[in-house]
């Protein structure tokens, strides 16, 4: 079957010190560190086996993500930008559905023919963080597209215990909507268990901040409205992508390089007559650009939910944090909680449609020239489908 191959050289920096585990595995937990001069590759292998609890699913959509582009990127020392956990060489791709062509011996819930999203973090429901509760955090975590092979393939094998029925969505708009709604499902999950698993303060009625419109914080805007956010406020310097936080919603759109010499915080007051926010959502990767600054403008018990990777240790206003009751919450991943169910049925009652920040829609043989393309972040989100 065809596959996007990402390669690069095992190639540890000189102070870098890694475990046995790493060393043994190559899963290493800080890609930037270790792997060097990464690039792509349309390649032809072998289909995946299958084991007894696995569907092998054909691949119908599948997104291309920032991770996807920080792994394929390097920065000026040749090493890779992603940060976090990944394997080399591995197929990509970790936002996506497809249909069940096959499966296993030992699967009881699914069967020929069922379109299924997938979850992307592969928690193991035996350790520690499994059991009490925490899958994102799993200690045994794989993660499909990261270190083991993902979706930008024909077909796929996942435990069925990671896949979600795309009925209601099939039901609603057909087998082929339903299916790129549900390449959607995974980056909406992960605005959605930040805003609501992570902590449980979110009321209708809501001002909200959100920081970067890609597409976290664009699922971000469209659940706050889907939610019934008050005034929901979104902070990015793209214009375009400004433009697609109106188009799902937002009531106002800011551009945080052109304050004319207004703080974050009095924007924030303007916009919210005085008030405040009462929940803050980080999607852009820069704390200490966005949720450092926040200070006067947050409201008594407001939320700030750190979602985006990377930027440098922010320093907070820990003062206002306990004189207003303020909390603050990471937040990682998308699992646990029925969150993809509750993603999927919200997008099949038409309460949130993420196709919108689809830019184009591409076969699996230009996934290449697409991810060029992507090198400038114009796009919000380009769809593959490897069986086209
Ligand atoms: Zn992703
Ligand atoms: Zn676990």
């Amino acid at each position: 079957m065809k596959a996007l191959t990402l390669n690069a050289e095992f190639a540890p920096k000189a102070d870098h010190v890694l475990s046995q585990r790493e060393l043994d595995t190559h899963k290493v937990k800080n890609g930037f560190m270790v792997w060097k001069n990464p690039s792509i590759e349309l390649a032809e292998i072998a289909d995946p086996e299958l084991q007894p609890n696995e569907v092998r699913l054909e691949v119908a959509a599948v997104g291309i993500c920032g991770s996807d582009m920080h792994m394929y990127e390097s920065g000026s020392d040749g090493y890779m930008i992603y940060p976090s956990l990944v394997k080399t060489p591995n197929i990509l791709g970790h936002e996506f559905a497809g249909k069940v062509v096959e499966v296993g011996s030992a699967v009881r819930d699914l069967e020929l023919g069922d379109l299924v999203a997938v979850e992307e973090v592969q928690w193991c429901g035996e350790c520690t963080a499994c059991r009490r509760g925490f899958l994102n955090h799993c200690d045994n975590t794989e993660e499909l597209g990261f270190t083991i092979p993902g979706a930008m393939a024909e077909y796929i094998s996942v435990k069925a215990k990671y896949c979600w029925k795309l009925d209601e969505l099939a039901n609603k708009f057909g087998d082929e909507e339903a299916l790129l709604m549900g390449a959607l499902v995974e980056p909406t999950g992960v605005a959605y268990h930040g805003m609501f698993n992570r902590l449980t303060t979110w009321k209708p009625g809501n001002n909200v901040v959100i920081f970067g419109a890609g597409p976290i914080g664009l699922a971000a805007t469209a659940l706050a409205v889907a939610g019934g956010g008050g005034e929901v406020i979104v902070f990015d310097p793209s214009e375009s992508r400004r433009a697609m936080a109106e188009t799902m919603g937002a009531s106002a759109v800011v551009d945080p390089t052109a304050l004319d010499g207004f703080s974050l915080d009095d924007i924030v007051m303007q916009l919210t007559y005085g008030r405040g926010t009462d929940t803050v959502v980080e999607c852009a990767g820069v704390a200490d650009r966005t949720i450092q600054l926040l200070d006067q403008s947050l409201a008594v018990n407001a939320s700030v939910i750190d979602i985006g990777m990377g930027g440098k240790r922010p320093e907070l206003p820990t003062v206002t944090y306990k004189t207003k009751g303020v909390q603050l919450a990471g937040s990682l991943g998308h699992v646990g909680c029925g969150t993809f169910q509750n993603v999927i049925r919200l997008m099949a009652a038409g309460r949130i449609d993420m196709r919108k920040m689809v830019s184009d829609r591409l076969p699996l043989t230009d996934a290449i020239a697409a991810f060029k393309r992507l090198e400038s972040r114009e796009d919000s989100k380009i769809i593959l489908h490897p069986n086209r």
